[in-house]
């Protein structure tokens, strides 16, 4: 094998061939291939039962659960979430003719700084949206009471956080509901897909009903309602997926322990440690570059990954708050961001998947080590 072989910064898990085959053999034979069918409620029940959580509702991917939550809590006026994610999160507000208001970072987790929400609150604001960024979860306790000091509803875009618990409990638990993606990057995919997470029967029932236009029965619509369904295959494909989802978070923990280990110790690079109590599912591995202390910039050391065939990502930058939708607002201006900015301008995302070999891992390891 060519020493210099592509390294992409993630790698889907698939099913295995013959098995997926199997179910599709039976889809085939049903003929019923979307709509709520066999496959689609047993995932269902599956991801509820392996996530710790009540209900989970299906989608078609992971932005129509964070469009369709906020139609169903009715969130109108302001919100207030994080510059630092993926541009989905404030997408979802922007269709929904919500008003997104950016508060800063905190460094030391990525996530939104629960200090300096209750500054942003206004008499518009009716909600948070915060995102468990890279899977490590938000200070969901402190952020709680602020949302009931207020009266305001908490949305978790939980994209990044499959399988995440805090002293044994899903932090999918947290909030009014939370949303997942299973696209194709994620650490458990569907090839596209994604779920909303609800605490009780009746929601999920408004759920399913809303992401299927609005039918109830045959004949009656209770609200305007989207098409989000998941189909038969790519329920299929997911359940298989959750089968051998343990070891790929399993092998991506491996991989973060040799970078770890490797990494500790280098001048002008950090990177985030195992949070106490919590569960993680290892999807991401970022490190920050130090220019100055590591002699080479952030983009410098990306361009000479990519160079040597090793494609890193710079995820989150440019900050959500930097593109030219979001730009004016005046909670984007710079100033009000500068922990996002920081992070945004020294972040690289090493590849982390479960197929990384030890050569792998050395030859991203010696690009990073010089
Ligand atoms: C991936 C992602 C989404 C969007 O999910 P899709 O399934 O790609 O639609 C939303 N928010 C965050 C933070 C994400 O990383």
């Amino acid at each position: 094998m060519s020493d210099n072989k592509l390294i992409t910064v993630t790698s889907p898990l698939l099913p295995k061939l013959d098995e997926f085959h199997e179910m599709l053999k039976q889809i085939w034979e049903s003929k019923w291939i979307t709509n709520n069918g066999s496959f689609h409620k047993q995932l269902e029940k599956e991801l509820a039962a392996y996530l710790k959580v009540p209900y989970v509702s299906l989608f078609t991917n992971g932005t129509l659960p964070l469009i369709t939550v906020l139609q169903a809590l009715h969130i109108t006026g302001e919100v207030i979430t994080t510059p630092y994610s993926f541009v989905a999160t404030t997408h979802a507000l922007w269709w929904n003719g919500i008003k997104p208001v950016f508060v800063d970072i905190d460094l030391s987790t990525g996530n939104i700084d629960p200090d300096k929400i209750e500054s942003a609150i206004t008499p518009r604001t009716t909600a948070i949206m915060p995102v468990h960024v890279y899977g490590k979860p938000c200070n969901t306790k402190r952020i709680k009471e602020i949302a009931d000091k207020y009266g305001l509803k908490v949305i978790y875009d939980a994209a990044h956080a499959f399988g995440v618990e805090v002293n044994g409990e899903s932090v999918l638990n947290a909030g009014d509901m939370s949303t997942l993606s299973f696209h194709a990057t994620k650490v458990y995919n569907t090839i596209e897909g994604g779920a909303m997470v609800m605490h009780d029967e009746e929601t999920k029932r408004r759920i399913d009903y809303l992401k299927n236009f609005g039918f109830h029965g045959e004949t009656e619509v209770i609200a305007p309602g989207i098409n989000s369904k998941m189909d038969e295959m790519r329920s299929a494909y997911g359940i298989l997926n959750l089968r051998q989802v343990d070891a790929a978070i399993e092998a991506r923990h491996q991989v973060a322990i040799k970078y770890r280990e490797n990494l500790r110790n280098v001048k002008g690079i950090t990177f985030f440690d195992d949070m106490p109590g919590v569960k993680h599912n290892y999807s991401y591995f970022p490190i920050f570059v130090d220019a100055e202390e590591y002699g080479m910039t952030r983009d410098e050391l990306y361009e000479k990954m990519k160079a040597a065939n090793v494609y890193g990502r710079r995820y989150f930058y440019p900050l959500i708050s930097e593109f030219s939708t979001y730009r004016g607002l005046e909670s984007a201006r710079p100033e009000n961001l500068p922990n996002a900015r920081k992070m945004a301008n020294s972040v690289i995302c090493l590849p982390m998947h479960h197929e990384l070999s030890d050569e792998d891992i050395n030859r991203i390891l010696k690009l990073v080590l010089r």
